[in-house]
């Protein structure tokens, strides 16, 4: 009952108009009942969704396993354990995120009280992404209950599995009154943001956020973008033998494991120093063919149309010839072996475009300081990430360059903390969510001055004369 259109999609959305136009009037008016914004509505909600995560786990796995060829292991890490974690944290602290803040008022106000009050916003959109079909659904939608909003959200239709077992599921375990899954693809989201919303949170590429801004401009509805880039991960030289191999393990880990690089904060390319190259490369053989030494270590890419793409990259002889390991491709599995590449020319398509897949360039320079210069020369990422021991170099990083977020020996991981906003700046997008980050993005902090009739200064009025000046 919770779904509005198909996943296969129709070529005349005219029903769908009436259907998601009626949808959402429903829920303004139990938004406007007030029941979403009860702090027993969001925790039962939010326990609810709980509930669906742990009875529903097998489902899980192998809906990830259909859409993606994701393994169990890496579906717990990165979307059923992280969002139970989270929306845990999000539990314990949401009496303490809805309390009105106390500000300070000046004294001439005295006596006086100023205060933040947060406020749901009311129906609000959220467009997620097939990469991390489960958790960038479900991440947001918490937030977007726990600050009290009636919410629609819109899976990806390039997940299909887990989109119908969301669409599903949601109406079962959570208030179907209040929130909804629309299921389908660019007509039906297309169609959603021809109405108006109290918040649109869009994960996906920029081509899409560009349509997705214009289309809210004209009913003025206030936008967050999670869009993508390339985030590059500097690997400084390391004199111990034990610290290269645990960033040649996270490497691995943030390329090749979080959905075979098919993640907005993979790591999209390194930049080391010449010297350092062909031991980071032998290393990183050597440990991957420890990782991968069983089938499905890794997930396979999303469609043909991603692993042409993927594959395109290596159709350019100037980027073939810098392959340093791996290059296989199997288009009957969709399946791209972990292949690295030497130096390919700085302005091919590879080193261009987001490569969202399991292509990992190496880039090298003469020494490690030149990755300034470099970083400040791209557009700014979702994520720098850097493996060093130098606190002059890491200085340097947080200081003079632009990006989402930075991390220091380690990748990826940073997404699992609810204590840091995660989020994008310049073209990687803007609006930050997770933990209290994702309660202030669905809230309105509302500004509450209070005043009495006790004390009253007539110099705030007129008839007007110097002496009211500087008073
Ligand atoms: P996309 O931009 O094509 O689709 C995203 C969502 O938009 C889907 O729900 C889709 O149905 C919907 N959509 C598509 N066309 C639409 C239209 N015309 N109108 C309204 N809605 C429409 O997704 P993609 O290109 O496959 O995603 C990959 C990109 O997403 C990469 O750039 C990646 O970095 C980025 N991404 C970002 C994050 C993040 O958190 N910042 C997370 C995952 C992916």
């Amino acid at each position: 009952p919770a779904m509005v259109g198909t996943v296969e999609e129709k070529p005349k959305p005219l029903p769908l108009a009436i259907g998601i136009g009626g949808m959402v009037s429903g829920l303004r008016e139990v938004y406007e009942s007030g029941r979403t914004k009860e702090l027993e509505w969001r925790q039962s909600q939010l326990k609810g969704l709980i509930r669906l995560l742990t009875d529903k786990e097998e489902e899980i796995f192998a809906v990830l396993h259909e859409d993606l060829g994701k393994n169990r292991g890496e579906t717990f890490r990165d979307e059923l354990g992280i969002l139970v974690k989270s929306i845990k944290y999000t539990l314990q602290n949401l009496k303490k995120w809805m309390a009105p803040e106390k500000a300070e008022s000046p004294l001439v106000a005295f006596p006086a009280t100023a205060m933040v009050v947060p406020e749901p916003l009311g129906v609000v959109l959220i467009f997620s992404c097939w990469n991390l079909p489960l958790g960038l659904a479900l991440e947001p939608l918490s937030g977007a209950i726990a600050a009290g909003n009636a919410v629609v959200l819109k899976p990806s239709e390039l997940a299909p599995s887990t989109a119908a077992f969301l669409a599903a599921n949601i109406p079962k375990y959570l208030d179907s009154r209040a929130v909804k899954v629309v299921l389908g693809g660019p007509i039906v989201g297309e169609e959603l943001m021809e109405h108006r919303w109290d918040k649109v949170l869009f994960t996906g590429s920029e081509r899409i956020g560009r349509i997705i801004m214009t289309k809210a401009a004209k009913t003025l509805s206030p936008v967050a973008l999670e869009l993508g880039s390339k985030c590059p991960c500097i690997v400084d030289w390391l004199d111990s033998k034990r610290d290269r191999q645990i960033a040649v393990n996270r490497i691995i880990g943030a390329k090749w494991s979080t959905c075979a690089g098919q993640a907005c904060i993979a790591i999209d390319h390194i930049i080391c120093e010449e010297r350092f190259a062909p031991i980071l490369i032998e290393l990183l053989k050597s440990t991957l063919k420890r990782f991968m030494s069983k089938p499905g270590g890794m997930a396979r890419i999303l469609n043909e149309k991603h692993f042409e793409r993927l594959s395109g990259y290596l159709d350019d002889n100037n980027v073939a010839a810098s392959v340093v390991h791996g290059g296989d491709i199997d288009p009957k599995t969709l399946k791209i072996e972990p292949t690295i590449l030497l130096n390919p020319p700085v302005d091919s398509d590879v080193m261009t475009e987001e490569i969202f897949g399991p292509i990992l360039p190496i880039i090298t320079v003469k020494k490690t300081e030149d990755c300034i210069t470099y970083l400040k020369s791209k557009p700014k990422p979702l994520a720098i990430y850097a493996f060093t021991n130098n606190e002059r170099l890491k200085r340097r990083i947080v200081e003079e360059t632009s990006s989402g977020s930075v991390t220091f020996n380690d990748a990826v991981v940073q997404y699992a903390l609810e204590s840091i906003p995660f989020g994008g700046v310049g073209h990687s997008g803007f609006g930050q969510y997770h933990g209290k980050y994702s309660f202030e993005l669905f809230s309105n902090k509302k500004a509450v001055f209070k005043r009495s009739f006790l004390i009253e200064f007539m110099f705030r009025y007129p008839p007007w004369d110097d002496s009211k000046i500087g008073t």
